[in-house]
């Protein structure tokens, strides 16, 4: 396996004004994740970097000017990870996370960070200084063949272990089931391995556009050929039958497990030790597009 292109870059600023209906600012302490996940919705992002090797080569680690004055995100939602892992392989030597988080500590921010690794373990202190922290991680499969095939983060069982961790040291934790990957993710399988160590479960469908829409259906055609025409039914003729049946059926699953199943939640403002809320996120194309409609 070739080493990832590492570059590191000066920038004036890395907390950006956000326009993501869950957050203020979002945060990205590198640009590229060497994750590679194949599903990466952030890949377009090289387009805006002048990077033309492949997604999850390279990365840009950035350092940037002094956060000055940062009590001024007291009270407001910072999203670290949008479009990079914040905790990367590389953040074990670079470590600019942690220096964003320790410029950041005190100020009151309302930290969300998303990850796909068990380093953030590393900085549980830092984050549990923040008022309202909340830490997600990705887990789309119980199967480490798959997440192998499908990226390079820790395995699944690490990050349920780090999810743990945090859980039990007080710290809103989130397991977010993306991308569901048609007949192959059970994601009823994961609801019940991660609900007592997480606060939500967030589900979201895979979307496939962009560049690695033929990577994934070429993958499915070679390693899942039964699926082919299931996936050529909802990605290449748009059947959306597959998400309402699956819906139905985690709507009987989590009333059988007594878990509240919405379309959105506050999760903020129920009591820590309730059970975890799942979020069905199936439809946010069809919400974004009505809203840009608006
Ligand atoms: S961890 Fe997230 S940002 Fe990184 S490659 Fe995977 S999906 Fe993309």
């Amino acid at each position: 396996m070739c080493s990832p292109i590492i570059t590191e870059t000066e920038t004036k600023s890395v907390i950006t004004k956000s326009n993501l209906p869950v957050c203020d600012y979002s945060v990205n302490p590198y640009t590229g994740c060497t994750h590679a996940c194949k599903y990466c919705y952030a890949s377009f992002m090289k387009r805006f970097t002048g990077h033309t090797e492949p997604w999850g080569t390279f990365l840009d680690v950035k350092h940037w000017d002094p956060i000055k004055n940062p009590q001024k995100y007291n009270g407001k939602e910072l999203f670290i990870g949008s479009v990079t892992d914040p905790y990367n392989p590389q953040e074990k030597t670079f470590e600019r996370t942690k220096a964003l988080l320790t410029e950041l500590k005190g100020s009151g921010a309302k930290l969300s960070i998303a990850t796909k690794s068990d380093l953030i373990l590393r900085d549980l202190d830092l984050i549990k200084s923040f008022p309202d922290a909340r830490v997600s991680w990705s887990i789309n499969t119980l199967d480490e063949n798959f997440k192998n095939d499908m990226d390079k983060g820790v395995s699944i069982e690490r990050r349920l272990a780090a999810m743990e961790i945090f859980h039990n040291a007080g710290i809103r934790t989130t397991c977010f089931i993306s991308p569901i990957f048609p007949e192959i993710t059970d994601v009823k399988a994961i609801i019940n391995t991660a609900k007592d160590k997480c606060n939500l479960v967030w589900l979201e469908n895979l979307n496939l556009r962009g560049d690695y829409k033929n990577v994934i259906l070429e993958y499915i055609t070679e390693k899942y050929p039964h699926l082919t025409p299931l996936y050529d039914e909802i990605y290449k003729k748009g059947n959306q039958c597959y998400w309402q049946r699956l819906d139905g059926e985690l709507c009987e699953f989590t009333k059988s497990l007594e878990l509240d199943y919405v379309i959105n939640d506050d999760t903020m403002s129920r009591p820590f030790d309730a059970p975890p809320v799942v979020v069905n996120y199936f439809y946010h194309e069809q919400i974004k597009k009505s809203a840009r409609k608006d």
